[in-house]
């Protein structure tokens, strides 16, 4: 079982917005997390899905995988998708309430856009911080049935 005060220490960069020229500090992922990923939550929540530690990544990859089966042998495909809806499917919401996205780009607080078009320096963390693994409670608690409908309804694709 995780609890939720199960923390893991994650560096905060300063990056730059190539949209609006803005600097900001934003947690960031390093190579040594290997299958860890950071979720955001509205602007400025974040937790740490760490598909490594939990069975709940299996249980979302396997089900994907039977929802659309011509992805199996797509990895590239499969951890794209799995991105995309895994921190909304089998997270738990922030303390705030609010559903958690898998983060790719930073967040600007000046322009408020979530931009793809952004430049990190090769300087070390600015400083550490703790950040929560995200809870799976919910997810636990529902039927395979009620999985896999959570599941296509985030995929779009609605078997009624
Ligand atoms: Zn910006």
């Amino acid at each position: 079982m995780i609890s939720d005060e199960v923390k893991m220490q994650v560096g905060v960069y300063r990056f730059r917005c190539d949209i609006c020229g803005g600097e900001a500090e934003e947690p960031a992922m390093h190579p040594y997390h290997y299958g860890a990923l950071l979720l955001r939550a509205g602007s400025n929540e974040y937790a740490i899905l760490d598909t490594l530690q939990i069975e709940v990544a299996d249980e979302v990859s396997e089900l994907l995988h039977e929802a659309l089966p011509k992805l199996k042998h797509k990895s590239r495909e499969s951890a794209a998708l799995f991105q995309a809806i895994a921190g909304w499917v089998c997270c738990d919401t922030s303390p705030d309430g609010k559903p958690y996205k898998i983060v790719g780009d930073p967040y600007c607080p000046t322009c408020e856009c979530v931009s793809e078009l952004w430049t990190r320096d090769d300087a070390p963390p600015v400083r550490m911080i703790d950040l929560p693994i995200a809870t799976h409670t919910i997810w636990n608690r529902l039927a395979p049935e009620e999985k896999e409908q959570k599941l296509l309804s985030a995929l779009g694709i609605s078997d009624r």
